[in-house]
Parts: structure tokens; sequence; C-alpha cells
């Protein structure tokens, strides 16, 4: 890997995906951009991009592939130099791949790491089918139903241990299923060009933040 990080990273609903892409960027100090997250303070603003996209979001459909990127190119092209960066939620289409290494080849950025969180279906509905929000105390707290100490707390508090409706089981495994028709044939793609780290996502978030480590260590010492 070059210094300067251009990276993407890919993982599955219950892999803990935006909890590890902020942890790299303090890590490893590329810029980062949530598409979703920076999509969604653009409706929020109201800036002429987000009353374009407003619409779609709410309906839940994809923003169309040429205007993504022509985000995504506008972002890039303001980057410093020096600054790299961690790409979460782009590209999520094989076109948008395919104008991400247009826009990547014109800012002379070349892609160097593509981070694939891994979890098994067993381990995805564990995690998020015990995940439950204590609400009602204050501050609202996500905990893990197997966590005696932290429901206990809960409960004392007279707090509501409230599940997602999209947290039950089969609804994680249709989201799962989902998420595997958006990325197979991108990850496939990175893959093919050898530039993809598989990380397994059991675990605690220090643990998978060490094996993320341990594969960007890796491949900077193979890329000398
Ligand atoms: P997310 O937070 O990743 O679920 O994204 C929220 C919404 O933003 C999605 O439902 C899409 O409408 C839009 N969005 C985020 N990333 C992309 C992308 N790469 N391509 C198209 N639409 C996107």
């Amino acid at each position: 890997m070059t210094t300067i990080p251009h990276m993407i990273i890919f993982g599955p609903p219950g892999a803990g995906k935006s909890t590890q892409a902020k942890r790299l960027v303090e890590r490893w100090p590329p810029m980062t951009l949530s598409t979703g997250q920076m999509l969604r303070e653009e409706v929020a603003k109201q800036s002429p991009l987000g009353k374009q996209v407003g619409a779609v979001i709410a309906r839940g459909e994809l923003i169309d592939d040429p205007l993504m990127a022509d985000v995504i190119r506008t972002w890039l092209t303001a980057l410093p130099p020096d600054k790299g960066f961690l790409l979460d939620g782009f590209p999520r289409t094989v076109e948008q791949a395919a104008l991400f290494d247009e826009i990547l080849a014109d800012l002379k950025r070349p892609l160097n790491a593509v981070i694939k969180l891994s979890l098994s279906v067993s381990e995805a509905v564990y995690r998020l089918g015990g995940r439950r929000l204590c609400y009602g105390v204050g501050n609202e707290e996500i905990i893990h139903i197997n966590d005696e100490p932290a429901v206990m707390r809960c409960l004392e508090r007279n707090g509501l241990l409230v599940q997602r409706p999209d947290d039950l089981p089969n609804v994680i495994v249709h989201r799962l299923g989902l998420y595997a028709a958006e990325t197979d044939g991108l990850l496939a793609l990175y893959a093919e060009r050898g530039l993809t780290h598989s990380v397994h996502a059991a675990g605690s978030t220090e643990e998978v933040a060490q094996r993320i480590d341990a594969a960007l260590r890796a491949s900077m010492e193979a890329a000398g």
C-alpha cells in the first residue's frame, strides 16, 4: 500500500462496519466518507444536492449512478493531495465501481485496499437479534440481551428494552440476502484485482480492529 491510504470498506449488517471505519480513521488517519451519512446531511441542510436526492432516499431507493459518481468526484477533487480516504457506502453497484475507476484514474489516486468484513449468518442473527435499546432512561443505550449487567442496569432504572423491527431474525436474514445481492459482484471484481482483505468480524471491536490493522500492515510491507 502506498503511504496515502485509498480504501473502501464493505461489511454486512451487524459486522460493525461504521465502528471499524471510525477506528481506522483514528489509527491510519485517512479522510472518511460515509455516503449515506453525507447524503442525509445534505438533505437536512436542504442544499441543491439534498433537494435532488431527498425523495429518493426517503423511498429507500438508490441515487442514480452518474449523480452519485458526481458527488464522489466533487468530494475527492476537494480532498487535499496528502489526505487519503476510506469510503463507506460507495461504490454500491458495479456501474458505480466503473465510474469510480475513471475518477481515481483522473485524480491519480490508485485504490490500494478493500476491507471486506465477514460474519456468518448465525453470528449476525446473534448480534443483531440480541440487540436492544434501553429506552426511556435519558441517554438511550444499545445493549445485548445476553449482557446481564447492562440489562439489569436498564431494568433497575425502569427502562424499556426495545427491539428494532428490522432486528427480528427473519428480517435480519432478509437484510443479509440484500447485502449479498448488492455486493457479490463488486467484491468479486475487487478480489480479482488482489486488493481485498477479508477480515472475520466476530469477536470484540478491539479484536476486529487488530485483525484489520494486521491485514493492512501486511499489505503495506508487501508493497514495500
Ligand atoms: P445508507 O446509510 O448507506 O443505508 O444510505 C442511505 C441512503 O443513501 C440509501 O438508501 C440511498 O438512497 C443513498 N445512498 C447511499 N450510498 C449510495 C450509493 N453509493 N449509491 C446510491 N445511493 C446511495
